[in-house]
């Protein structure tokens, strides 16, 4: 199999934290994602599949495993108002072919930094949109096959799909609406400024907390007195309360026991019970 490996790579999460990876495969095109699968498959070993792992947490003993990751898998086709984006390809880059191409629909998710096969299994989203709103169909490798699954057969929900539980997501058919090239680029530059202006800077794996009943957890944790609460290395943002920041040092132990501290005290004061958006692995 040809395919680029890394061996006792060092966690790639977003947070820049958690234990070495045995085996971390990089395939750049969807055939050789089909072969990691197919060979893991046939081997009966486990794997991960991850993106730019900007929502996953890697647990500080590391992964005695084999984890796939996709972000060399890029390429985007258009085809009149339907892009067809493979899975490794960052979602900021997605945005900005849309601009270029005068294509509108996804101009609020333009600084979300991760890939559209994260993206698609996240159901990510911002400033009222979720990247849902356009997609029309999704390949993905199942059962060593890659299968077109249509959008209403992906259960999207709020910061959730079946992508995952159907396999390793391959490409994501988009359809966009017909713009003006210039409108849609000063919007996603509006957007980036709102983002630059309520989120931090620094390491971390964006929000920690889904919303909890159309309220976000920011709030809870923020009224909870929570903000620039720390353990370890890591910290409750001043700035955004739902956004633990790895100030140096933070191991993955420090994040979930300053979540799990904020997520206790969120339910002792309202009786709110948070879930992770983010994973952990
Ligand atoms: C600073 C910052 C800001 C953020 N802002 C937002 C925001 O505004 N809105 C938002 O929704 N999220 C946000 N996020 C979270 C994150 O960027 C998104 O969830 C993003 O979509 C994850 O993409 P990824 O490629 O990094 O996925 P990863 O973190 O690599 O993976 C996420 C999940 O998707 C699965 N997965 C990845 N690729 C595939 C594939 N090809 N097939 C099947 N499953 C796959 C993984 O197994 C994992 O369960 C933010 C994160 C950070 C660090």
């Amino acid at each position: 199999m040809d395919c680029r490996a890394e061996f006792n790579a060092p966690s790639p999460s977003s947070f820049r934290s958690g234990g070495n990876i045995a085996a971390v495969l990089y395939p750049d095109c969807a055939d050789k994602l089909a072969d990691c699968v197919e060979l893991l498959d046939r081997e009966g070993i486990g794997y991960i599949i991850i993106g730019n792992c900007t929502n996953v947490l890697v647990n500080d003993a590391g992964i005695d495993g084999v984890v796939i990751r996709t972000n060399r898998i890029r390429g985007i086709v258009r085809d009149g108002n339907l892009i067809y984006s493979p899975c490794g390809q960052s979602i900021s880059s997605l945005c900005a072919f849309a601009a270029e191409s005068g294509l509108s629909g996804i101009e609020g998710l333009c600084s979300i930094p991760g890939t559209v096969g994260g993206g698609a299994a996240m159901n990510c989203g911002a400033f009222g949109r979720e990247l849902c709103d356009v997609v029309e169909y999704a390949d993905i490798l199942t059962d060593g096959s890659i299968e077109r699954f249509g959008a209403d057969e992906l259960d999207f929900s709020y910061r959730s799909s079946s992508v995952r539980d159907k396999g390793a997501l391959v490409g994501l058919g988009l359809r966009l609406v017909y713009g003006d090239g210039f409108d849609i680029a000063r919007d996603m530059k509006g957007y980036k400024l709102a983002r630059q202006a309520s989120q931090p800077q620094g390491a971390s794996l964006g929000s920690v907390f889904k919303k909890a009943d159309g309220i976000s957890a920011g709030y809870y944790i923020d009224k909870a007195g929570l903000k620039g609460r720390r353990i370890g290395g890591a910290v409750i943002s001043p700035k955004h309360a739902n956004f633990i920041i790895n100030e140096g040092g933070a191991t993955s132990s420090d994040f979930l026991a300053l979540a799990n501290y904020a997520r206790q005290e969120v339910d002792k004061k309202w009786g709110v019970k948070l879930q992770y958006e983010i994973d952990v692995i």
